[in-house]
């Protein structure tokens, strides 16, 4: 961690000395995921610069942020981030930062959007035996829309409290996205109905709010623990078990290997789907509404395909 820290640090005094906000007189946000992101962007409108550190092509558990992050958040005005140990780089970037304005869970200018969110999967005591991550709880809560219309009020009412003179604004825009999404919501809750009870096997154990969200029922995952890379030992038992109840679909994201998944589905008749985990993962998941709405339409084809 601490060489880490320290060359995060080396390298930030080597970058270019063009300013890393170029002429904004907007507020400055970065935010951790490009989720996040999007979700500022809905709210802030045009009110906001708004720049993310990890890559939606790439696990979000192991960015490397880069010595333009460390630039970009020693200068900003707020910072948006998902709580628990989503990011696990998140520690070591803001030593390098060193704001204590932006530090969790104190710092009076960071937004931790999990506030307020119900958590699954606690561990009893706060342990890493369970792999080296989510250590706090399940923290990919935002796949389930409910939790996203929670974040959004998080965001509003973090920008809100820094820039009242907007705040009317930022609350209009928030009222806007929800009522768009909880419209959304109807419709995929409909279309998931015939699912429901349905065993399904996931790579990561990312898609646990999704699954109680639409009454999913997960087997379990070809990673044997949270970033943990599968064993043949480990999936032979889980193949026994798809075959016993029929679990015929795979969940992976689109940065995980398709070598397992694809070796599972082929030995047990399942259909594997890549679904989104981050705005911009794909081409047709630009927003989160349009995000899920395609990780809703993979879902459905999945089953009738594996079914
Ligand atoms: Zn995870």
């Amino acid at each position: 961690m601490k060489i880490k820290k320290n060359l995060l640090m080396i390298l930030a005094l080597y970058i270019s000395a063009s300013p890393v906000w170029a002429g904004s007189n907007k507020i400055k946000i970065v935010t951790t995921t490009s989720t996040f992101a999007s979700m500022a962007k809905e709210i802030a409108g045009d009110r906001a610069d708004i720049y993310f550190i990890a890559s939606p092509s790439r696990d979000i558990h192991f960015i490397s942020p880069t010595p333009r992050d460390v630039m970009k958040l020693k200068k900003a005005d707020l910072f948006i981030h998902a709580g628990l140990d989503l990011e696990s780089w998140r520690g070591p970037l803001l030593d390098a930062v060193g704001r204590l304005d932006l530090m969790w869970p104190t710092g009076e200018r960071q937004i931790d959007v999990s506030n307020g969110i119900s958590l699954l999967e606690i561990p009893a005591s706060l342990s890493r035996a369970q792999g080296d991550i989510h250590a706090y709880g399940n923290p990919h809560y935002v796949v389930d829309p409910a939790n996203a219309l929670i974040v959004s009020r998080n965001i509003q009412e973090g920008l809100s409290r820094f820039y009242t003179e907007y705040e009317v604004e930022f609350q209009k825009n928030e009222k806007d996205f929800s009522e768009k999404l909880q419209k959304k919501m109807q419709d995929w809750d409909k279309r998931m109905l015939p699912y429901h009870g349905y065993w399904i096997v996931t790579y990561h154990r990312s898609w646990t709010y999704l699954a109680k969200r639409f009454g999913l029922e997960i087997l379990g995952q070809l990673e044997p623990k949270p970033g943990i890379p599968p064993t043949s030992k480990h999936l032979a038992g889980l193949m026994k078990e798809m075959k016993e109840k029929k679990a015929k679909v795979i969940i992976k994201e689109s940065y995980n290997e398709s070598r397992t998944a694809n070796h599972v589905a082929q030995e047990t008749g399942a259909v594997v789907v890549d679904l989104a985990q981050s705005v911009g993962e794909s081409k047709e998941a630009p927003d989160y509404i349009q995000m899920m709405e395609l990780n809703i339409s993979r879902l459905e084809n999945a089953f009738k395909k594996g079914s």
